[in-house]
């Protein structure tokens, strides 16, 4: 039985369904530029405001199929696009506004000429083996276009990355520096790399977005993973193990940030974005649009309405004055994960130091728990229940993270009991084409999330064995797994 009622995210683009072409072989980069050994995809944005294809990307002056192509893209009445040889710099290809005002991805060199893009650092250039495109920029605070150049933008990566066989969430080596395979242009200079750019982390954290997200949905979008494999709330970005990792760097004691964590989830459910649930309703807003208007300066009540918001639910006003400086200050969106991480971290250590020592001291969960309930959550209802409640989220956490963060075998698992359900946690578990990881990669990730599994089987690499996945996408190693 096939496809009975299988639906399958599908990858926009593929082999029989490529990005626009128009190659600008005219230009300087095209005609002067070299083949590269593709190791990665790196993005930018244009850094002006102006979203149409048209102003950077023209078709050559005797191309068999220009009219078409000035039909499809626009036609720049300025001549300052770059199929020209007075510009000195190349892109692969262009993301932006069609003439009809769709968003699309055209391609504009080969993937593997070596683009003139990210310039240089101290120690080199991305420009030897980082596939790259410029996203066009609009005024920056349209969320409409955001979202569809993102979505566009991830389409054409994941694109990339199955072409070449680039893992999303992988890194090279490059002149003695760990290279993510996705970057952006910002990144790049950061590790000596390229040239003081900021493009694109001036723009996608105004919208929730990093390149960590990037890297997950661009992972996300090459699993295909039949959908109803998968519960909804486990599809929505799971921020736990960047929430985890970030903590165990800072506080170094696994029973402290497992206490904290599971504080945070009694709050907000570790959404960084979430509004509490009782003004959603009295504001008639969501999460998203909430967080939109404070960041646009459209909601000039943030500080003072008294509506707990973030992680850690901010809620006095005092403190929201704080996290709303302090997002501003380092230009971040209010809803940004990493900021009020930092944030947090730096209330911690100014104003809660007590609770602060305990949590580097503890020695058992609950003992983390109660200091940060008791001392930095402080909420109305402090009740032993609550307590005990707040406790068993954070030890929860503790068993899943502690270690080496990964999840110990469990029992239950074998093929006389199939079919059963497992939770993945992993962002990389990799689907295998049989039961060892002596068989094939079938270049797919398993994303976070329940799933169906149908057989079990002894094989190399996993102690708790192999099972087969009820979506028929292959077999994953279930020691990184956890029944449920
Ligand atoms: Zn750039």
């Amino acid at each position: 039985m096939i496809g009975a009622r299988r639906k399958v995210r599908m990858m926009k683009y593929s082999d029989k369904n490529k990005p626009i072409i128009c190659m600008m072989t005219q230009s300087t980069c095209y005609k002067g530029t070299k083949k590269m050994a593709v190791k990665g995809v790196l993005w930018h944005s244009t850094g002006a405001n102006n979203p149409t294809i048209k102003r950077y990307v023209q078709p050559d002056d005797n191309a068999a199929d220009r009219d078409a192509m000035i039909k499809l893209i626009g036609k720049n009445a300025y001549g300052n696009d770059w199929n020209h040889s007075s510009v000195q710099a190349g892109l692969n290809a262009w993301i932006g506004k069609l003439a009809d005002g769709s968003v699309a991805a055209v391609q504009t060199m080969p993937w593997d000429f070596r683009p003139w893009g990210c310039g240089s650092g101290s120690k080199g250039s991305c420009n030897n083996g980082w596939i790259q495109f410029e996203i066009c920029e609009d005024g920056l605070n349209d969320a409409e276009y955001f979202a569809k150049v993102y979505k566009e933008a991830c389409e054409l990566t994941a694109y990339l990355c199955q072409m070449f066989g680039i893992d999303p969430n992988g890194s090279v080596n490059m002149n003695g520096v760990k290279v993510p395979t996705i970057l952006c242009h910002a990144d790049s200079h950061k590790l000596g790399l390229g040239s003081n750019h900021g493009d694109v982390l001036h723009w996608l954290p105004k919208f929730g977005k990093s390149m960590d997200t990037v890297r997950a949905d661009v992972a996300a979008l090459m699993g295909a993973v039949p959908s109803d494999d998968v519960p909804v709330a486990d599809k929505v970005d799971n921020p736990e193990k960047t929430i985890w990792d970030y903590l165990m760097r800072k506080i170094g004691n696994a029973y402290g940030v497992a206490g904290l964590m599971g504080n945070l989830y009694a709050e907000s459910g570790l959404r960084a974005n979430n509004l509490q649930n009782s003004y959603e309703k009295k504001l008639n807003i969501t999460d998203a649009e909430y967080t939109r208007l404070v960041d646009e300066n459209a909601y000039p009540d943030f500080v003072r309405d008294k509506a707990g918001y973030g992680l850690a639910q901010w809620t006095f006003w005092s403190r929201k004055e704080a996290l709303l400086k302090f997002a501003r200050d380092k230009g971040k969106s209010i809803g940004d994960l990493q900021m009020q991480l930092d944030f947090l971290w730096k209330e911690l250590n100014i104003g809660y130091q007590a609770a602060m020592i305990v949590l580097q001291n503890a020695e058992n969960v609950r003992e983390a728990s109660d200091a940060v309930l008791l001392w930095y959550e402080r909420p109305a209802d402090q009740s032993d229940a609550v307590q005990k409640k707040r406790a068993g989220y954070g030890q929860g956490y503790y068993e899943k993270y502690a270690g080496d963060g990964k999840l110990p075998a469990s029992g239950g698992m074998s093929n006389a009991d199939c079919p059963f359900l497992v939770r993945v946690t992993a962002k990389d578990l990799r689907i295998r084409k049989g039961n060892g990881t002596n068989t094939a990669w079938t270049g797919k990730y398993v994303p976070p999330g329940v799933y169906t599994i149908v057989e079990v089987k002894a094989g190399k690499g996993s102690k708790a064995g192999w099972g087969r996945l009820k979506s028929g996408a292959g077999w994953i190693a279930l020691s990184y797994t956890k029944k449920v």
